[in-house]
């Protein structure tokens, strides 16, 4: 978290930016088979000109039948929205919680699964243009592209991490991925409390978020968001490693690690 914080603000366009995918790409080559970029352009309302933006796709082959999408967002806002004070608004924010931590999870869990690997191959995807905004109607473009591109049936579900970093850690029940995802939210959360986390993923239902999981449930792939909205730094410029722990950070990883260690490949 703290290497993808010292970049920066990483909104798309800035220099930190593009350090930041490099960066991703260079660690996803150490632990596993194959990293791709996969670059798309937006024109964003805002400057009325073209942002490039990129995927990072990195893929685990274990030989399994099936394979399971996870995903993050590694882009971070380039306005400070929620701040009070006018001037801040105008701030790109660093993005601890809301955007390195779901990446530092999916790093650690190549790293684990590098050393023993998983029953199923596991494709991590960093979605780029999560937070462009301002609107929601320019927000999860990089998810919207990989969507658009996914060829049907290649993933059995996804899981979605985003804002995973939070000192006090609870992700409750996302409730599209209670409509979209039900059997992979029923696992997971059965799971979790099997290993003594029924107060970080307690079973109550926290309403809808929009997210990067929506496309890829809107063209068919059942994706669950774990996600802990109840983040008062969120879209301000107090979004800092400080305001997160590594232990919440190595909870979510544990949970995933777990759950993915007790699916069937094949
Ligand atoms: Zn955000």
């Amino acid at each position: 978290m703290k290497a993808q914080c010292d970049f920066g603000p990483r909104y798309p366009g800035s220099e930190a930016h593009k350090k930041t995918r490099d960066w991703i790409v260079a660690q996803a080559k150490q632990y596993t088979d194959k990293v791709e970029t996969q670059e798309f352009t937006h024109e964003w309302s805002v400057t009325k000109s073209k942002v490039t933006m990129w995927n990072v796709v990195a893929t685990m082959d274990v030989g399994a039948k099936t394979t399971v999408l996870l995903l993050a967002h590694w882009d971070t806002r380039p306005t400070a929205d929620m701040e009070w004070d006018v001037e801040k608004q105008k701030k790109p924010i660093v993005g601890a919680n809301d955007g390195a931590s779901g990446v530092s999870v999916l790093l650690e869990l190549m790293r684990a699964f590098k050393q023993t690997p998983p029953p199923v191959n596991v494709t991590f995807l960093f979605t780029d243009g999560e937070d462009l905004g301002p609107e929601i109607n320019e927000m999860f473009l990089g998810a919207t592209h990989f969507a658009k591109n996914m060829k049907r049936g290649a993933y059995s579900f996804g899981i979605l991490l985003d804002m995973v970093g939070d000192k006090d850690l609870e992700i409750p029940i996302e409730s599209y991925s209670q409509y979209y995802a039900r059997s992979v939210v029923e696992r997971f959360y059965r799971n979790a409390a099997l290993l003594g986390y029924s107060k970080q993923f307690p079973r109550q239902a926290q309403g809808q978020v929009l997210d990067d999981h929506l496309p890829l449930n809107e063209a068919g792939l059942p994706t669950m968001d774990l996600i802990d909205f109840q983040y008062p730094y969120w879209h301000t410029l107090d979004d800092t490693p400080d305001k997160c722990s590594a232990e919440s950070l190595a909870i979510v990883g544990r949970a995933v690690e777990s759950f993915l260690r007790k699916e069937r490949g094949s």
